[in-house]
């Protein structure tokens, strides 16, 4: 009767198993504490899902990218690190902590 219990309580007391982590859409990394949710396909023409991607991915993306450009490359399946810019951007993103955000508004 006792082991049963402390059987049921070892089970209870396995730790949740954190849900696997998303990593970011755009760089691969790991999410960090701010999620931004990204339309590869933009509202404005139509599309509904979202990927989730770090703020400073997300602006890079709105930086490279016009609507009408994401939907040919989100219909040809030609990931956005084609792009020459946005490549070189992944790649030193990498050595980033996830949570890294610089402000990239610069330049108005
Ligand atoms: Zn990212």
């Amino acid at each position: 009767m006792a082991r049963k219990n402390r059987d049921a309580d070892w089970h209870a007391e396995e730790p949740a198993e954190a849900v696997p982590a998303e990593p970011c859409w755009l760089c691969g990394r790991p999410l960090g504490k701010t999620v931004d949710r990204f339309h590869p396909i933009p509202k404005s023409r139509g599309g509904r899902d979202t990927v989730p991607v770090h703020p400073i991915c997300r602006e890079t993306i709105d930086a490279n990218f016009s609507a009408s450009e994401l939907v040919r490359h989100a219909q040809a399946g030609i990931a956005l690190t084609d792009n020459e810019t946005v490549a070189r951007f992944v790649k030193w993103v990498a050595g980033k902590p996830v949570d890294f955000h610089s402000a990239t508004k610069t330049g108005r």
